[in-house]
C-alpha cells in the first residue's frame, strides 16, 4: 500500500510505494548517481578510505556507510572502508553486527524475553495477593 511520507533526504512529501530507501524519486535518482560514483571509485581505488572517496566523489561519508550497511556497496577485503560490528568492533561487510554477535544477540533477546515473562508472572502474583489482602481488609471493615 502506498504511503504518504516525508523524504528522508529533502523532507518533501511523497508517495512511498515500494521497499527500499524512504526517499522521493528525485532524490532516489541523485542517490543512484552518487552510488554509481562511489561504486566506480571504490572499484578503481580499492585502497581509498571513506574520507578519500567522499572527497573525490562529493558523496558524504555517512551515505557511503549507508550504502555499505544496506549491502548495496561492496568493498574489497583489504579496503580501509569497512563497517565495524556495533558490539565488538570487528570488521564486517554489511549490516550492524558480526555473525558471532548477531547470534549472541539473538540468544540474548530470547533470554530477555524469558526474564520479562518471569517479571510479568511475578507482578501478577503480587497483584493477586495484594487483592486478597484488600478483600480481607474490606471484610474486616464490614464487620
Ligand atoms: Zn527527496
Ligand atoms: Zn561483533
Amino acid at each position: 500500500m502506498p504511503e504518504v511520507m516525508n523524504c528522508r533526504r529533502c523532507r518533501k512529501i511523497f508517495m512511498y510505494g515500494d521497499t527500499g530507501p524512504k526517499i522521493c524519486d528525485a532524490c532516489k535518482k541523485i542517490e543512484d548517481e552518487e552510488f554509481e560514483k562511489v561504486r566506480a571509485f571504490v572499484r578503481d581505488f580499492p585502497g581509498a578510505t571513506a574520507q578519500e572517496v567522499s572527497r573525490e566523489t562529493g558523496v558524504p561519508t555517512h551515505l557511503i556507510y549507508r550504502f555499505l550497511k544496506e549491502g548495496r556497496l561492496e568493498v574489497a577485503e583489504s579496503s580501509p572502508i569497512a563497517l565495524q560490528c556495533e558490539n565488538c568492533g570487528v570488521r564486517i561487510k554489511s549490516g550492524r553486527f558480526c555473525i558471532t554477535c548477531s547470534k549472541r544477540l539473538a540468544s540474548d533477546m530470547i533470554r530477555v524475553g524469558r526474564t520479562l515473562n518471569d517479571a510479568v508472572q511475578k507482578s501478577s502474583d503480587t497483584k493477586d495477593s495484594a487483592g486478597l489482602r484488600y478483600l480481607h481488609g474490606e471484610r474486616k471493615e464490614n464487620k
